[in-house]
């Protein structure tokens, strides 16, 4: 059967993709955000899991506030790299596992998450930026795909506790998988960040190492969270924060943080954490 081994934490930010972009990673300002995913790199290439479970959201590229759905998951062949607005980056289109990704949409719907099965999707910055900060690439990606888009732009959103109980059922329908896939969930979306209004700017950094620290040792407490209770004390974009749950929910209880890191000097807190499930490695 397929497991998950692991799950994956981090803000995305579309600067970082420019920067990747134009290999000025080792500038002073930026060194210490790249330097911070190595440690993860590192584990993720020696682990080599199959296939990644992407849980992001899309930032008006691929779905527009015309229909924007609550839910939708992949079941492509293969994942473009969108176009933002710049031209499209120089990144690999990205793999997908199509049997794989039925199983995940059957398995979602009959377990009563009415998602958007979309069986062709193009992929930006809010998935680009946490592939190439964890993982490197040469002509092709080293893990298969499965993008599982999030509304947290348009209200209403889902609550925080619909995200976990996701995370959940993508557990379950994972461990139904028949085949042997080693499977690592990735929870994006930026920490303290609000780019609109008087309070442009706005970081809370003690929100978001509170958050760090339960997301690891008693997530249901961040369940309870509204979207108010978030915007007001993180910013209005932190609601991003609820995909993060989703990765936990995927996960068992007793996890083992792998890396833990935070940098906030710019808009956003970059915050980003590696667990590992402690399940996946009691029965290797
Ligand atoms: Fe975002």
């Amino acid at each position: 059967m397929a497991k998950i081994i692991a799950g994956i934490g981090t803000s995305h930010v579309p600067s970082i993709g420019l920067v990747h972009d134009q290999g000025r990673q080792n500038e002073p300002d930026w060194k210490p955000l790249f330097d911070g995913y190595k440690p993860v790199k590192t584990w993720l290439n020696e682990k080599k899991p199959d296939i990644a479970i992407v849980v992001y959201n899309d930032h008006g590229c691929d779905f527009f506030f015309d229909k924007y759905p609550t839910f939708a998951v992949g079941a492509a062949e293969n994942y473009a790299v969108g176009d933002e607005g710049w031209g499209r980056r120089p990144l690999p289109d990205f793999e997908g596992n199509p049997d794989f990704s039925w199983h995940l949409c059957n398995s979602l719907v009959y377990n009563e998450f009415d998602i958007t099965v979309c069986q062709e999707m193009s992929v930006e910055h809010g998935f680009l930026v946490p592939m190439h900060l964890c993982w490197d690439y040469d002509e092709v990606w080293p893990v298969q795909v499965v993008p599982v888009a999030v509304n947290v732009i348009q209200h209403p959103l889902p609550t925080a506790l619909r995200c976990w109980k996701l995370g959940q059922a993508i557990r379950e329908a994972v461990e139904a998988y028949p085949e042997n896939k080693s499977v690592v969930i990735l929870g994006t979306g930026g920490m303290s960040h609000q780019l609109n209004g008087a309070r442009f700017g706005h970081l809370n950094t003690e929100f978001d190492n509170n958050f760090l620290d339960k997301i690891e040792t008693n997530p249901n407490v961040l369940t309870e969270m509204t979207h108010q209770q978030i915007m007001e004390q993180a910013g209005a974009e932190a609601v991003e924060l609820i995909m993060w749950l989703t990765m936990r929910g995927a996960m068992s209880e007793n996890v083992k943080r792998i890396h833990r890191n935070y940098y906030a000097p710019m808009t956003t807190g970059m915050g980003l954490i590696a667990l590992e499930d402690s399940a996946s490695s009691e029965h290797p």
